[in-house]
């Protein structure tokens, strides 16, 4: 690259835009790590929320069971009301023990029904348990998340601001660069996490602390054109101590 007679202003321009960038990194970094764990929280609300959904469909199925089984007792003790009834009417004893096979039959079919009734209701119980269970677990983890969300709104605030007021300054700089340089800019900073202009301490570049040439850090010292890093492609300064 052919470099332009205002190339010494534009290192200075270019230090002021790497101070910007690396606030932006830097501040986006926090921000992005709050905003990880607001995710997180939420889809451990969202499994929480989900385990009581299934609870919730549990009993109500539990409790569709029950009601059937109840149903069906009930239907069972009309007929054996009703076989009870037509025994006293009986004419003959074939008619007789017809109905009495029919009413002792039914008693077996109930106390059978009547067992698989207590086993389901017990089971309705345990299920209903689970959902106060997962309720409560579910309350107690929204309130926790909201509140650990209002803290995190509240850490952030200032950082967003300070990354607004970056983003700002760093437009505004970028607007006195050319646009070429601009460009070579965010390709070496694009390159590097953000880091594209630095400092050459001891013939170290302090991007990738190789040594650098000692020709070109005699022309980094005289700062009258732009170098890059041979090593890591970044834009070297030098400040006199
Ligand atoms: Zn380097």
């Amino acid at each position: 690259m052919k470099d332009t007679p205002n190339q010494v202003q534009d290192i200075e321009t270019l230090i002021k835009l790497q101070e910007a960038e690396t606030e932006i990194v830097r501040l986006k970094g926090i921000l992005e790590k709050f905003e990880k764990e607001k995710n997180k929280l939420c889809s451990k609300l969202k499994q929480f929320g989900m385990a009581l959904e299934e609870n919730k469909n549990n009993f109500v199925k539990a409790s569709e069971i029950c009601c059937d089984l109840e149903k069906e007792i009930k239907m069972i003790d009309d007929r054996i009301v009703k076989s009870n009834e037509k025994l006293k009417m009986v004419k003959t004893n074939k008619e007789y023990q017809l109905f009495l096979r029919e009413v002792d039959d039914n008693k077996k079919r109930k106390d059978a029904l009547e067992t698989e009734l207590i086993e389901r209701l017990d089971e309705k119980e345990k299920i209903e348990g689970l959902v106060q269970e997962s309720q409560k677990g579910f309350s107690l983890l929204e309130a926790q998340i909201e509140s650990e969300q209002k803290d995190i709104e509240k850490k952030t605030v200032e950082d967003r601001e300070m990354l607004d007021e970056y983003l700002e300054s760093q437009a505004k700089i970028g607007k006195t660069l050319d646009p070429s340089l601009m460009n070579r800019f965010n390709k070496i900073s694009k390159m590097n996490q953000g880091l594209a202009v630095v400092n050459v301490k001891n013939e170290v570049c302090m991007g990738c602390f190789m040594n650098i040439p000692p020709q070109l850090y005699i022309e980094v010292q005289r700062g009258k054109s732009l170098i890059s890093c041979p090593q890591c492609s970044r834009i070297l300064y030098y400040i006199k101590n």
